[in-house]
């Protein structure tokens, strides 16, 4: 049964040790999102958008706070069904991409499907399904060396999305894009959002991509506050 909430984050700290120092980068954040919503987290450089956002896809542990996702509180699952949790219910795209350079697009795509065991037939079709969905149908075969910017950030998105999660991670997914392409970036991740109901969260800086998505909130001083 599915929970109203996506995602309930309650007093979440997040501190780092450097040396004898201990950096608080997170200090009580507080944040409700719906299923389908779309979330923009802003703030400079260095503020800790990362660090949330790793926290959130579970690639990181908060000090302190709780996380719910549908309801679950996710620090009382097993390391098993965090794993679990994390490739069925969570996809992530980042700033480079991160594509595995030997593998082809479609290759790449499936990646995430055979982790989770899923049948080689049926991820092949999903993931061609996934790369006409983005536009990229002629490029299945490319490695991602062969690929623009651009393209490489639409084969991301579609790996992002081969498990049908519930949430889109998104690490300023056009941080490395020129503004054009950003732009289609930008619009691939609503048009995604709208036929498919994944929720979006993206971490950016950048003002016009904040303003395609449905919500804005802003990381000042380890803590969030709801942005206009
Ligand atoms: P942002 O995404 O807003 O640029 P980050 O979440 O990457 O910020 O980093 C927030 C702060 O936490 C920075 O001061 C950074 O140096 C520090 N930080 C991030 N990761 C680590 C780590 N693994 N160890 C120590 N400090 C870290």
């Amino acid at each position: 049964m599915s929970n109203e909430l996506l995602y309930e984050v309650k007093d979440l700290c997040k501190s780092y040790s450097n040396g004898s120092k201990s950096v608080d980068v997170l200090k009580g954040v507080n944040l409700r999102v719906g299923h389908a919503e779309t979330v923009a987290i802003m703030g400079p450089s260095g503020v800790g958008k990362s660090t949330l956002l790793n926290i959130l896809g579970l690639l990181d542990t908060p000090t302190s706070g709780q996380i719910r996702l549908d309801g679950i509180n996710i620090h009382e699952l097993n390391e098993v069904n965090q794993a679990r949790t994390r490739n069925r219910r969570i996809g992530f795209v980042f700033q480079f991409f991160q594509l595995l350079p030997e593998f082809t697009a479609l290759e790449n795509v499936i990646m995430p499907g055979l982790i989770a065991g899923e049948h080689m037939h049926t991820l092949n079709a999903t993931a061609r399904e996934l790369l006409a969905e983005v536009g990229l149908s002629d490029c299945s075969d490319r490695r991602p060396g062969e690929l623009s910017g651009g393209e490489q950030q639409r084969v991301a998105l579609a790996r992002a999305l081969v498990m049908n999660p519930d949430v889109l991670l998104a690490d300023e997914p056009t941080g490395n894009l020129d503004p054009h392409t950003g732009e289609e970036i930008e619009k691939l991740m609503n048009k995604l959002n709208q036929v498919r109901n994944t929720t979006v969260i993206v971490v950016t800086h950048k003002e016009s991509l904040a303003k395609a998505m449905n919500r804005r909130v802003g990381l000042v001083e380890g803590t969030l506050e709801e942005l206009i």
